[in-house]
């Protein structure tokens, strides 16, 4: 080797080491989802749960379209929104990838259009109105939209609560709106850990109930088996409890700036 092509040599190594920003973010990614990984690994060994029985859910809620590509690209296959206005379009800028979008977030009738565009799941199902709005989208867009019942746990007995959701006693007639309704597929329940009432700050206990609400459920119907609960800081509680789908957002993409 000439001294020449070793000095080149070299200072391409150097270029390397002062990666590209992309390269950066998704080297920060890639760590982040390993360790995210280690934990729902570590949960389902404790539960005696099979790894495969828990998928990741990455949300990328306030992140740009830039960071789903890394993440598809490393091997995410499921993300979710919570918001219309900017889900819409990054669903958009990532239709060259196969990933599945889920919908998390409070959702109005006036959006059940725009959300059956992209959205191969909502787990935010929470009142007939909605049930009805996404019925007739799907319907008109011929796709078939998975749905999942909200349980608030802090909502009051007949009403849906502040962050959405029904409250337990009304998931069964829900269910069954869900399940007669064209273009929409019962798939199971959803919860966020309530900040109000009897199981605030006990995750672990909510997500307990949630599981007894998914075994009454699959009681009448059989396929509805997902169970989404556990975001960042209570993903372990949820595998314990048995969830099927884990969301989680920071733990992956970093501290979400506080805009709102
Ligand atoms: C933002 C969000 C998550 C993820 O929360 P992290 O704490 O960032 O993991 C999960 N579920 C819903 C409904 C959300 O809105």
């Amino acid at each position: 080797m000439s001294p020449e092509s070793s000095e080149s040599h070299e200072s391409f190594g150097s270029q390397e080491a002062a990666e590209s920003p992309e390269a950066a973010r998704k080297a920060e990614l890639a760590a982040n989802l390993a360790r995210v990984e280690e934990r729902i690994a570590g949960a389902c060994f404790a539960a005696g749960r099979k790894r495969e029985d828990v998928t990741l859910i990455v949300v990328t809620k306030t992140y740009p379209a830039s960071d789903v590509q890394l993440l598809a690209e490393l091997g995410v296959r499921d993300v979710a929104e919570n918001r219309d206005q900017e889900a819409a379009p990054k669903a958009a800028d990532c239709a060259d990838t196969q990933l599945s979008w889920h919908f998390v977030g409070q959702l109005q009738t006036n959006k059940a259009r725009s959300v059956a565009g992209y959205a191969d799941f909502v787990h935010s199902v929470d009142r007939a109105r909605l049930v009805t709005a996404l019925s007739n989208a799907a319907v008109r867009a011929e796709r078939e939209i998975g749905c999942l019942v909200q349980v608030a746990f802090d909502a009051e007995s007949g009403s849906v609560g502040e962050r959405g959701g029904v409250a337990p006693d009304g998931v069964t007639d829900l269910a069954e709106a869900v399940a007669s309704a064209q273009g929409l597929r019962l798939d199971g329940v959803m919860t966020v850990a309530p900040l109000d009432g009897p199981l605030a700050g006990r995750p672990r206990a909510a997500f307990d109930q949630l599981l007894e609400i998914s075994t009454a459920l699959r009681a009448a119907h059989p396929a509805a088996t997902m169970v989404s609960a556990g975001m960042s800081s209570d993903l372990e509680e949820a595998v314990l409890a048995g969830a099927t789908h884990v969301r989680v957002g920071s733990a992956v993409l970093g501290d979400r700036p506080r805009l709102r």
